[in-house]
């Protein structure tokens, strides 16, 4: 048995990870601001683990000693990072530091949920962990992207100077059951406006991509990256292949909820990305990893959990 920190553990992905390292037996302790997260996401393990409220940003409470850090702390949608863009950089920067100590002290193995907005609005397609990325320095999503890209040099730094064993991976859109409603992020806005018979928001002419990977896939990703040995520090890209345009998502998500709510074009945000599809080469190499629920099986559970929801 482990002792384990989840940060951001009462969010969307921190939740499900939560909920396998819990069934894998482990002793967790979940921080988290509550800032996107909920703690409905975490109530059925009540008694089960350990529940901090605070702020990465701020210096770390004492909390003993760990043998694993995952760092999943960080707004995500859009719509949440850019609410506050100051505090979302700290997050990521200040937030990784104090995190990176604490590993460093406590001789932990430390987990770094990156994101494939490093690669920005990618110049390459597919996007390989080589590509340096496309990412405009001081746009309104720069608080995050560039927040994450500190952060990884902060990683590789820690690993470089005081030999921090670390684990970054980037995740490329992930989706399922305990998205926030109120989310931003496009499957769960589509979702919840068909289920309430409102037009679906498509941003632009919708013909922007994206590649959609389950949560349950992602996680044991998370998982795999984590037992790996040492010298696997990553950047690893976790995420799925089949890449769709918003357009073809808005169809998919119609016809599974049997609806024929209309579209509303609205404007496209600035620097949104208009591809995006991971290379998992790696993945699958050095995870022996790749992800196994398409497209419509995942929505279809999403649906079901939104369905309860809304
Ligand atoms: P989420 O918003 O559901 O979860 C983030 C959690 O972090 C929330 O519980 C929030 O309250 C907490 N948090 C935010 N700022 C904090 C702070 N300063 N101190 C303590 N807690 C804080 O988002 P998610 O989809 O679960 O994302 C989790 C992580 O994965 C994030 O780091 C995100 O950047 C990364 N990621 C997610 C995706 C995706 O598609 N879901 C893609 C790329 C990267
Ligand atoms: N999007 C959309 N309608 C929405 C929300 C998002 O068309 O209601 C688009 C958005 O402009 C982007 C894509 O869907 O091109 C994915 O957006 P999301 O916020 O989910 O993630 P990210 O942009 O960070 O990949």
């Amino acid at each position: 048995m482990k002792r384990i920190l989840v940060t951001g553990g009462a969010g969307f992905l921190g939740s499900h990870l939560i909920d396998r390292l819990v069934e894998q037996g482990h002793e967790i302790v979940c921080l988290d601001n509550l800032q996107t997260g909920s703690l409905q996401n975490v109530k059925h393990l009540e008694g089960q683990i350990t529940f901090i409220q605070h702020d990465i940003t701020e210096p770390l409470p004492e909390m003993g000693m760990f043998d694993e850090i995952y760092n999943l702390a960080c707004p995500a949608s859009p719509v949440h990072y850019q609410a506050n863009p100051v505090h979302t950089f700290k997050t990521s920067v200040l937030g990784a530091l104090n995190l990176l100590e604490l590993a460093r002290k406590t001789n932990a193995k430390i987990f770094q949920a990156s994101t494939s907005e490093v690669y920005g609005d990618p110049l390459v397609h597919p996007q390989p962990e080589h590509y340096w990325g496309h990412v405009n320095p001081i746009g309104i999503r720069s608080c995050y992207d560039e927040g994450k890209r500190g952060a990884e040099t902060l990683f590789f730094d820690y690993a470089r100077m005081y030999d921090v064993e670390i684990k970054v991976v980037r995740i490329f859109n992930t989706y399922g059951p305990r998205m926030d409603p109120r989310d931003g992020r496009v499957v769960s806005n589509f979702i919840v406006q068909s289920l309430q018979n409102k037009p679906l928001t498509v941003y632009g002419d919708g013909k922007q991509t994206r590649s959609f990977c389950y949560v349950d896939d992602l996680i044991e990703g998370f998982i795999r990256m984590m037992a790996t040995p040492k010298e696997i520090q990553g950047p690893i890209n976790l995420g799925n292949p089949n890449e769709f345009t918003m357009l073809e998502l808005a169809e998919k998500v119609l016809l599974l909820t049997e609806n024929e709510a209309l579209l509303k074009f609205e404007p496209l945000p600035q620097d949104d990305p208009k591809q995006r599809q991971p290379v998992i080469d790696e993945a699958k190499k050095l995870l022996n990893w790749e992800p196994k629920v398409m497209l419509n099986e995942g929505l279809k559970n999403t649906i079901t959990y939104f369905k309860e929801k809304v």
